[in-house]
């Protein structure tokens, strides 16, 4: 769906992108996250052929959306941008059969858009009156317009209650099943977590790492924390088996707090398995997306040693 190889972007003297390959296939989901400045927006619209790269080549749904012959492919893509601007004298239904037209799509299904971003019930009321997020909801419709094979989100939950958020991303979901490749760039690291495939991490326009999270945790070494609840006397024999071979700790009587490299996260594991029936719960904490990103933001890494695309 995405093919970019040696993507380089300069803004005069700005080298706001250097050096990015990357890809998307159909079915997945990636994340672009990066600080402010680290080049998202840019890369974004060359891959909406809004840009033309300084250097290096974009294949876009098999085609180059900086061509005049790339046209007949845009119905497929579903783009939201960062700021969504409607018409505030238009009604939400005017506004979708704006787009809609503009996709060649017929306006009698439109419902089943407003439908799916909760907003049927103010679809006839003009644009002006909806609060920041129904707008934000109606930007989602017109994205999900033409059932896209490529959607392009920039913050797409941005301004969303958390309702409204999850049902972004189960909208997501069917549309991933459905086939589509989604790429949603966003700052909002927490919620991204167990909801993309892969992840992209733009630093200074640098890509300094793509991969699934557990890859990147894993290829930067991030440890887990296993933390173990059971009787005083168990934790005293995990603490004896554990803390010569790794960082073991009990904050609270009646609790070990193993920290495992991610090599021997399985193996730790089964030890403690050893014990069951004897323990009473077991908490398993991986770095989240939030920490991985830390750690790559500020170390020196190079994507085509962590990739594992
Ligand atoms: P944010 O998270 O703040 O939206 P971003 O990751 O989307 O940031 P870009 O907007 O792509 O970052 O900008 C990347 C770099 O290029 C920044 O240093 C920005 O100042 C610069 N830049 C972007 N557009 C232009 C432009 N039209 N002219 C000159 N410099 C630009």
């Amino acid at each position: 769906m995405i093919e970019l190889l040696g993507i380089s972007k300069s803004y005069g003297r700005k080298k706001a992108l250097e050096g990015i390959s990357l890809t998307l296939s159909n079915g997945q989901c990636l994340a672009l996250v990066g600080h402010n400045g680290a080049g998202k927006t840019t890369l974004i619209k060359i891959i909406l052929g809004l840009l033309k790269p300084s250097n290096g080549s974009v294949a876009v749904l098999h085609g180059d959306p900086g061509n005049r012959s790339f046209n007949r492919n845009r119905r497929h893509i579903g783009f939201l941008p960062e700021q969504v601007l409607f018409q505030k004298t238009l009604t939400g239904r005017e506004t979708l059969a704006f787009y809609a037209r503009l996709k060649g799509l017929s306006v009698k299904t439109l419902d089943t858009y407003f439908e799916r971003v909760d907003l049927l019930g103010a679809a006839d009321r003009r644009v002006g009156t909806y609060s920041k997020g129904m707008r934000q909801r109606l930007g989602i419709a017109q994205a999900l317009l033409g059932q896209p094979k490529l959607l392009i989100l920039d913050e797409p939950t941005s301004g969303l209650d958390p309702v409204a958020r999850q049902n972004i991303y189960k909208i997501l979901d069917e549309e991933k099943r459905k086939g589509a490749a989604v790429l949603i760039s966003s700052h909002v690291l927490t919620e991204l977590d167990d909801r993309i495939d892969r992840v992209a991490i733009l630093n200074d326009g640098k890509l300094v790492a793509q991969g699934s999270i557990p890859t990147l945790r894993h290829q930067i070494g991030m440890h887990s924390q296993m933390k173990i609840s059971a009787d005083r006397e168990i934790c005293r024999e995990l603490m004896t088996m554990f803390q010569n071979e790794i960082p073991a700790r009990s904050q609270f009587a009646g609790e070990v707090i193993l920290t495992c490299p991610p090599a021997r996260k399985v193996e730790i594991l089964g030890k403690v398995m050893a014990f069951r029936g004897r323990i009473q719960d077991i908490e398993l904490t991986d770095p989240t997306l939030e920490q991985v990103f830390n750690a790559y933001s500020t170390s020196d890494h190079s994507a085509g040693e962590l990739s594992d695309a």
